[in-house]
């Protein structure tokens, strides 16, 4: 049954709507109706539960989505899509909460080896859709044609997990001798001088710490007129699984320097170990080590493997006072997961309320490309400026997760982590000029 609250949390959290703009809520003969300042806007009752898109959904859909594949390679006619759709007939709660509360996922869930959703486990009928964030779109449409308000401001998130913070300690004795070996066989003299340096060096010495890098944050405050700029660095504190996590030395003076160097550009949360879903009680004491480190509680949070399911592993999050979650995605795609750039919140069914935890879904990250995707340079550079394009032109947020490890180039063969960023970069500034 839908309810006002239910309504209420979907105009608020999901659709983005200033609630103070809000008169009066109200359920009568089978319909929702909303009354703001000067207009009342109504759609059919839905099942909270169970939402169904109807035929008349679907039409809707495909009138949008026909619009932006008319308008795929134009970036103005994308970027003002919103103002150029009618709002007749499109029933913005109802959409907008079968996307962002995931009911196009069939049951039972398709799950990976890690015990996370793939994209698989999506309606087939609803899969196009997920290639663009339309309930960015349904969110805009609503508040330029019943509020008057023009889209808001984007941010543009760099953000990194640091899964181990030296190479050498995370490789340990024997792989390392593995490695050095190797680049003797392979006549790799300079690397071998390099990183035997490093080996020795590298605990006490921020230049001799490779995995220590900027280069996967962007240090300025804006781009363009209307797109912000957040760094965020994600540290994993804890190893409650043999394989899966590592237990980082945040002593280690090369990592103190390299704390007080980008401080103040650099915001860090926390990065729960890969078994904290199942023992959330273990949260805390990685909180405590957290605030060991930093100075400071978590405020965001990304689950380590993005190891996680929404919306209930949030809770233990909210009970810390962790105010944002970066780990929404689907680890084997990179479709628009809930379809949707912008933060929201989900509904808990089992504690029947929401959860007051903002999930800052992610766009794009690093392995993506290279290791599930499998792309040539190329093509992961196309693709990615692709999903930053759209996330951008037609949403507001785009949050990419480039790992600290991956910036060492010689780390492995074929790595084109830090080469892919710079362009990255390079695409933003290009694209944050013409937002
Ligand atoms: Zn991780």
């Amino acid at each position: 049954m839908l309810t006002v609250e239910h309504i209420e949390y979907l105009l608020r959290d999901v659709l983005g709507i200033n609630v103070q703009l809000i008169k009066n809520i109200t359920i009568e003969n089978e319909r929702l109706h909303i009354l703001f300042q000067d207009f009342k806007y109504t759609e059919p009752c839905f099942d909270f539960e169970n939402p169904e898109l109807t035929e008349q959904d679907f039409e809707m859909l495909d009138s949008i989505w026909n619009e932006i594949i008319k308008n795929k390679s134009n970036d103005i006619g994308l970027k003002s899509l919103y103002t150029t759709i009618q709002p007749q007939n499109i029933y913005f709660l109802k959409l907008a909460h079968y996307f962002a509360n995931e009911h196009y996922l069939g049951k039972p869930v398709r799950l990976d080896n890690h015990n996370r959703i793939t994209s698989n486990s999506v309606y087939r009928n609803i899969h196009k859709y997920l290639n663009f964030p339309m309930v960015d779109i349904l969110s805009d449409i609503f508040n330029f044609n019943y509020l008057a308000i023009n889209k808001q401001e984007g941010t543009v998130y760099f953000t990194s997990d640091f899964d181990y913070i030296n190479l050498w300690s995370y490789l340990g004795f024997l792989k390392t001798c593995w490695r050095f070996l190797k680049h003797i066989i392979f006549l790799r003299r300079m690397l071998l001088i390099e990183e035997f340096w490093s080996y020795l060096l590298s605990k006490k010495h921020l230049s001799r710490n490779f995995m220590l890098t900027k280069s996967m944050f962007l240090f300025k405050g804006k781009i363009g007129k209307t797109l912000n700029v957040k760094n965020i660095g994600f540290l994993l504190v804890e190893k409650t699984h043999k394989k899966y996590d590592f237990k980082n030395d945040y002593k280690q003076l090369s990592f103190k320097e390299y704390l007080n160097n980008i401080m103040g550009n650099v915001s860090f949360g926390i990065h729960p170990s890969y078994n904290t879903r199942y023992n959330p009680d273990s949260l805390k004491t990685q909180i405590e080590t957290f605030e060991q480190i930093v100075f400071e509680l978590p405020k965001y949070s990304r689950f380590h493997y993005l190891n996680c399911c929404y919306p209930d592993d949030l809770l233990p999050l909210e009970k810390h006072h962790i105010n944002q979650d970066f780990s929404f995605y689907f680890p084997d795609s990179l479709l628009f997961r809930g379809s949707i750039s912008r933060p929201f919140k989900q509904w808990s069914y089992t504690m029947n309320r929401t959860i007051n935890v903002e999930i800052v879904p992610l766009s794009i990250m690093d392995i993506t490309l290279s290791q599930t995707l499998k792309l040539s340079f190329d093509e992961a550079q196309k693709t990615a400026q692709e999903k930053i394009r759209i996330s951008l032109l037609l949403g507001r947020t785009c949050v990419l997760l480039w790992h600290n490890n991956g910036m060492y180039e010689p780390l492995y063969k074929k790595n084109y982590s830090r080469r892919i960023m710079l362009s990255i970069k390079n695409y933003i500034e290009e694209i944050g000029s013409i937002l």
